[in-house]
């Protein structure tokens, strides 16, 4: 069967590849299960080698005249696209939570709206920001260009599938790119539905290619094929290390968006109200949100205070069924990702970590809920205090001085995100001048601005994408100098010889 039905949505399983679907040259296939029963909904074209290498060559095929495509009809394309995603969003926001048990609420009405935006993002900011003023040296005109790069290979994640894939994918073809998107395994749904949308909205064929498949095997060719410009990756950090690895050969240039253990740091004189309810908040998607502040750092004066709180405020909290308008917290993804959380969990208790809150699944609902869990009187090197869980599993430390505090928190491996909750202004830029994060919110959480650069500093990543950062990454920027009229090459004088003059 090449199409299943998935809540009611038929999605074609096969790959798309040069706008053809296809299916895997050995006809290999695996299962994709919902984590809201473990029920089996698609059976999915496996890739491997010869897909990465068939969509690698649609893509080159497809590259040269989508260059040449001016920028603002690239642009048109990539609002039809956004006009398709929103056409069809309850379809896509139903099929993602079928998929990834992440909250039908959010899809509905924050993510699958960001994947619209996403697109009118990239192809606005194509047209109307991207450039450099030219610039003039001894009357030659130095003029920027932003020229494509060739082809992107794009590996994303299952925690935000088609949010994440869409952040990558837009960029790229608003630059001018032809792409191979690999979407995770345990999350392939809705990169197939973007393909119909894009092929709707009239994109050429080949210019976005999809080849479903296992990390180890498609995600893998693709990333060594010599034929690709750029590899984005969203994902773990072993993962990351692999990719960066088998990019060295070829030096393909690479954007790793990776995980973390961001710190939350509340002071004495914050919003108690507010600190609690951004730091509830951390349990989102079940605690699969790679920028949460599971490392919790209270002001030992109102430890006791917050603590009340924040556990009032998470017994309220409605784990259930994701398809519940009603529910806040929805499964965990895969069982043995569920099984790798409740390692973690078990270790820390063994090592003495006190439990204030959960600890465990929750076996009233069984599957792969598990309960919203808070550690505290956990040593600050130990597994749990410093390892990406990705699992509603935080850790409460306290602290009294600033500085400790400012050293806790950058005493990480990570650096993607940081958030902190203080009444004092100065006292907010202060600190927030000294954490090491690629993104650090003050009094907030999560406000994001696709002007801004977003990426994470030390394990969490290499290089930033976002506004003009998406473009540098996907382009090769290049400066063209133009003479003056009548200039004669000459070496006395040449502009040459006189910037070497002026360095
Ligand atoms: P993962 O590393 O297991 O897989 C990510 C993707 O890489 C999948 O598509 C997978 O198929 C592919 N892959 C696996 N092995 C590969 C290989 N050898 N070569 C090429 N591709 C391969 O990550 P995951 O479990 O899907 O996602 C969770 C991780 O992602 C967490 O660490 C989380 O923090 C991180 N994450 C980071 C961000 C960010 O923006 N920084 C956002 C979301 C998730």
């Amino acid at each position: 069967m090449s199409v299943a039905v998935v809540a009611g949505v038929g999605v074609d399983t096969r790959h798309w590849i040069g706008g053809r679907r296809v299916e895997s040259a050995d006809a290999a296939v695996f299962a994709d299960h919902s984590p809201i029963d473990g029920a089996v909904i698609a059976q999915i074209s496996r890739g491997g080698a010869a897909e990465a290498e068939a969509a690698v060559a649609a893509a080159e095929a497809a590259f040269p005249a989508w260059a040449a495509t001016a920028p603002a009809e690239r642009a048109r394309l990539l609002h039809a696209i956004a006009d398709g995603v929103e056409k069809r969003l309850e379809e896509l926001a139903i099929v993602e939570t079928t998929d990834n048990g992440a909250l039908i609420r959010s899809h509905r009405r924050g993510v699958m709206p960001r994947v619209a935006h996403n697109f009118r993002f990239f192809a606005d900011y194509l047209v109307s920001q991207l450039g450099h003023p030219d610039f003039e040296t001894r009357g030659h005109t130095n003029h920027v260009s932003w020229d494509p790069a060739g082809v992107c290979v794009l590996i994303s994640p299952w925690n935000a599938p088609l949010m994440l894939a869409t952040w990558k994918v837009a960029p790229a073809l608003a630059a001018g790119n032809t792409v191979v998107l690999k979407p995770s395994e345990w999350s392939p749904l809705t990169a197939s539905l973007l393909a119909d949308i894009a092929a709707e909205a009239g994109l050429p064929p080949g210019v976005l290619n999809v080849v479903q498949g296992i990390g180890e095997e498609a995600g893998a060719a693709l990333v060594a094929h010599l034929g690709v410009r750029r590899v984005s990756f969203t994902g773990s950090v072993p993962t990351a290390r692999h990719i960066a690895r088998s990019a060295a050969a070829n030096l393909t240039p690479l954007s790793l968006e990776l995980g973390g253990k961001s710190p939350f740091i509340v002071f004495a004189d914050a919003d108690l109200d507010l600190a609690v309810a951004n730091a509830v908040e951390q349990y989102d998607n079940a605690g699969q949100v790679c920028l949460s502040g599971t490392r919790l750092y209270v002001e030992e004066s109102i430890r006791d205070e917050f603590v009340a709180r924040f556990i009032e405020r998470t017994k309220a909290l409605r784990q259930g069924d994701p398809r519940d308008e009603a529910t806040d917290i929805g499964p965990s993804i895969h069982p043995e990702h569920l099984a790798r959380v409740d390692g973690f969990v078990q270790r820390a208790k063994q090592s003495g970590a006190t439990v204030l809150l959960g600890g465990g699944p929750n076996e009233e609902l069984g599957g792969l809920y598990y309960r919203p869990t808070l550690f505290t009187d956990v040593d600050p090197r130990s597994e749990i205090a410093t390892a990406e869980v990705f699992g509603p599993v935080l850790v409460l430390h306290t602290f009294t001085e600033e500085d400790e505090v400012v050293a806790a928190a950058n005493d990480s491996a990570f650096g993607l995100a940081a958030m902190l909750f203080t009444g004092d202004r100065q006292r907010a830029q202060r600190v927030s001048a000294r954490l090491v994060a690629g993104t650090v919110w003050t009094n907030c959480f999560f406000v994001r601005d696709l002007r801004a650069p977003f990426g994470g500093a030390r394990q969490s990543g290499v290089g930033r994408e976002g506004g003009t950062w998406s473009f540098d990454f996907y382009c090769e920027v290049k400066n063209t100098v133009f003479a003056p009229a009548g200039w004669r090459d000459g070496r006395e004088g040449s502009v040459e010889t006189q910037s070497r003059e002026e360095d």
